[in-house]
Formats: C-alpha cells, structure tokens, sequence
C-alpha cells in the first residue's frame, strides 16, 4: 500500500481535536496534530504542531461557532502546507443498536446514528454535524466512522439486557459501554501478551472501567448512555432510580414543559453531578486534590467516592472473571493522579493487587506493581488516534 495521509478527528463540546497519520503497510508515524479550542469564545486558539512538538500554526481566533472552527482546520489541510488527507476517521462515541461495526460514512448512516442522539445527547449531536460537514468540505475522499461502541459489541446479552420492559429493550435501550476506542488501544498495545483476565480503568473526565477476558470485552461499567457506570467529572454514574424520579419531580414543580423538565434533569445529572457535585468546587482531580490540602471537606468526600466506586468496581470484575491478570490504569487521571491509584488499590491487597509506593511514583507508562504481586499494575495512556487510523486502513482495504 502506498503512503497514506489519514487525518483523524475528535470533536468535543468546545472543541475539535485532530492529528494525521501517515500510514504504510504495517507502518503508522504521526505527521501533525492540532486542535480548535475555545468554540463559542471571542478568543479562542488554533494550533497545529508537527511530530516533534514545533509549533507550526499558533493563532487565538474569534471562534463564533463549530462552523468557523471546522472551517480553520479545513483550510489549513487543503492549504498545501500539510498533506492532504487520503481518508478520515471520525471519533464517533454512539453508533446505537443499529450502527455496530465501523464503517464508511454516507449520508444515510449519518442520519442513522442521528436517530439514537438520546443514547450519548452530549456527544453524538457534535460527530453528526462534523461528519456531514467533513463530506461537503472533503469531497471525495472517503470518511469512515470508528465508533467507541464498537470494543462492546462482545459483551454477553446477560451484561448488555436492561431489567425493564420489553418495549423498552425493542427501542435499542441496553447497555453499548463507551471509551472503546481506548480501551482497544490498550489491548492493542499489550499484544502479543494480552493477559486472559484484565480490568482497565479509563480514568479521565469521564470515567470508566472494563472486564476484559482473552482481549475481548466481557463487562463494561457505561450502560446506555455514558452518564453510567461510576462517578466522573460531572456526571452521577449508576444511581438509585428513584434519585432521578425525586429530582424530577422538584424540576416539575415549576417546569410545566415535559421536554424542558428532561433537559433539566439530564443537566443535573449529567453536567452538574459527580465530583463537580459533590464537591461543589470542580470537576478537575487537580483542583480537588489542591483543595484537599487545604482541608476541604466536600473535596475529600468527593474523591472517596471516586476511589471508593472504582475499587467496588475491581472487585465485582474480579469476581466476574473469576481471577485477575492485570489491572491497567489509563486516561488524565488514570495516567497522571499518583493519589488516586494508590487509594484505589490501598484495599485491593485481598484480590492479589500490591502497588508499590515508589513505583507508584510515576506520571505515564509505568510498571506500578509491588515486586511479587499476584496481579500486574500498569499505567498505559490510551492511543485513541492510533487504534482509529489502524481501523480507517483496514477498511480502505
Ligand atoms: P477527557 O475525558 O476530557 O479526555 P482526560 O483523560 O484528559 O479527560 O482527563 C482529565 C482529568 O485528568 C482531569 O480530572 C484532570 O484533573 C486529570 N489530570 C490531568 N493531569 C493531571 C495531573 N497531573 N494530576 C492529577 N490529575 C490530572
């Protein structure tokens, strides 16, 4: 196969992330990657840097809207200061009960994934408009959708069935799991040695965590929409039911519009919850763990909850796999907050898990186990981008 320009892009809430591969036979080298960043702003920022880290476009344009920003990184690609894009893969979080595998964008997939918006509301609006527009602003070149669903489809009916009505599993609601993209990168890293039993821990604004047996997903902590699962940055995770039917009543009472009173509630729990909730203060581990020191209280609160959700979580997929391999930490928090892996694994030595304090120590990939421990502790980041180009050139064929 002839070298290959693959761009790559993942779009979020106030911003658009993307790098370009050059892909060759069994060969990937990051060439350029860059973001948009502050859409909605006056002043937002521009970069696009090459694979040293240079630099190469730095600018803090007014950023009105996506439109404008998507049109920045499209002018600078069609440029000729940076190699056109033979193909591109799109970051697409929820393809829903339909859209399982990764595939070729048309428009009629485009509307498909639209259909299931409900299933990821703050995620799947932003891919869908990005998509349509990436195949009127890159005609002809093939745009294909890598879906963090995807990794999931393995799991068994007994973990994907909700426990309601029929009607309501005929409606695609089930859990699909999320960070599947990365959660491949990790498998795809540890090859050949894919432990039989691993746990990864996706840890960064949204968090996560995985059963994974022979590198194939048995269990994941996401369920139909990636509110699930256990706390995050803004978000509750799993919740008694009767929480939101409690909150949602208080929303009523002065909220006479159905539609309106379900935006309200998905916003309470969604962008208001977790630990930005419960602390009051931040979403952001730093702050916390800055607060923390100062004696915060709800700070302190707040992270236990993290910890504590994640080391129940091990258990149960210790218990769900029957034994553990490897446990494998990864995303910002994951990678970088010594604090809360060591608080995590403190109560694990049961299941076999021994961190070493020292070797804990660490920011980035890092052996962290102690010397002996029945079960290996890694710290891997994620290769989302990677996985995604891999996948984009498997389907080009
Ligand atoms: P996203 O889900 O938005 O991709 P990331 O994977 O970038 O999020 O993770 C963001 C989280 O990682 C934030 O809570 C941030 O505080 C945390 N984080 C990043 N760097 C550090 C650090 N050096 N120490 C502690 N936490 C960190």
């Amino acid at each position: 196969m002839p070298s290959l320009p693959v761009l790559v892009l993942n779009s979020g809430s106030s911003s658009i992330k993307f790098s370009v591969y050059e892909a060759e036979n069994g060969e990937r080298r990051k060439l350029h990657e860059g973001a948009v960043d502050g859409i909605g702003t006056d002043q937002g920022s521009f970069w696009i840097k090459d694979a040293d880290g240079n630099k190469l476009v730095d600018q803090t344009p007014a950023l009105p809207n996506r439109s404008v920003a998507f049109r920045l990184v499209a002018d600078a690609l069609h440029s000729g200061d940076f190699p056109a894009p033979a193909a591109i893969g799109h970051r697409v979080v929820c393809g829903g009960p339909t859209v399982q595998e990764n595939q070729i964008i048309t428009p009629a997939l485009i509307d498909e994934i639209e259909r299931y918006t409900d299933f990821a509301p703050l995620h799947t609006p932003i891919a869908v408009y990005i998509m349509r527009e990436a195949l009127r602003l890159f005609p002809g070149i093939p745009n294909f959708a890598i879906l963090d669903t995807y990794f999931h489809r393995t799991m068994p009916e007994v973990v994907t069935h909700m426990p309601i009505r029929e009607e309501y599993s005929a409606m695609g609601v089930r859990r699909y799991g999320y960070h599947g993209i990365s959660y491949e990168s990790i498998v795809y890293q540890l090859e050949p040695n894919v432990p039989e039993k691993l746990i990864v821990a996706h840890l960064g604004n949204g968090a996560s965590i995985s059963a994974i047996r022979n590198g194939k997903c048995l269990d994941t902590s996401m369920g139909l929409t990636p509110t699930g699962g256990i706390i995050s940055g803004t978000r509750t995770g799993d919740i008694d039911p009767g929480v939101l039917l409690f909150i949602l009543r208080k929303i009523a009472e002065t909220e006479p519009s159905a539609t309106a009173a379900a935006d309200k509630l998905e916003t309470a729990v969604s962008k208001k919850a977790g630990l930005l909730g419960v602390s009051g203060l931040s979403n952001d581990m730093r702050d916390l763990r800055e607060a923390i020191k100062g004696g915060n209280a709800k700070a302190r609160l707040a992270v236990d909850k993290f910890t504590w959700t994640i080391a129940k979580w091990i258990g149960s997929y210790v218990a769900e796999l029957g034994g553990l391999d490897m446990l494998v930490f990864t995303g910002g928090i994951g990678e970088n907050d010594i604090a809360s892996r060591a608080e995590i694994c403190a109560g694990l030595g049961t299941l076999g898990i021994l961190v070493d304090a020292a070797r804990n120590n660490v920011r980035g990939e890092a052996t962290i186990s102690a010397a002996g421990s029945p079960v290996t502790v890694r710290v891997i980041p994620p290769a989302e981008d990677l996985m995604i180009v891999n996948h984009v050139v498997r389907l080009l064929g």
